[in-house]
């Protein structure tokens, strides 16, 4: 007999690179096409969220981008600087459990100067093996210089 416990299997996990190595969460990669790598997150969506007060997101894109690899490392406070003051919400919740398992954006437009749009798919996996696609048209405010996050409609 057991003593009644549920022990749940071990959660497969890949080895993690040093912190600023690994791919970035958000996938995005350069180079030629064949030889296309991932940037590593030092390179990439840690350029903005490491160095908020320096090097803001050049773009709307960028700055999707860089709000979902914070949602991946649960960096609230990065997401709540980057978020439009009048739609922030008081805090950020992660929901535990949660594995984010990718990002595509789909189209960024720029309507004028200050307004933008991203469209983007991100890919969950929710306690309990579910997969769930966040689809989203998000909408951006560029203010003094920098890009903001406003709100979004899911498709
Ligand atoms: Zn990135």
């Amino acid at each position: 007999m057991t003593g009644g416990e549920t022990v749940s299997p071990a959660t497969p996990r890949s080895p993690a690179p040093p912190d600023g190595l690994a791919a970035c969460p958000c996938g995005r990669s350069s180079g030629p096409s064949p030889q296309r790598r991932p940037l590593p997150y030092a390179g990439c969506c840690g350029r903005y969220i490491d160095h908020f007060d320096t090097t803001p997101a050049p773009d709307a894109e960028s700055l999707m981008r860089s709000r979902y690899t914070a949602f991946v490392r649960e960096q609230a406070a990065y997401l709540l600087a980057t978020w439009e003051v009048a739609h922030r919400p008081a805090q950020v919740a992660f929901d535990p459990g949660v594995r984010w398992l990718g990002l595509e954006v789909r189209a960024h437009r720029r309507l004028d100067g200050e307004r933008a749009e991203v469209e983007f798919v991100a890919r969950q996996r929710m306690p309990g093996g579910r997969a769930h696609r966040l689809h989203e048209l998000s909408r951006f405010v560029r203010q003094d210089g920098r890009w903001f996050y406003v709100d979004g409609d899911l498709r």
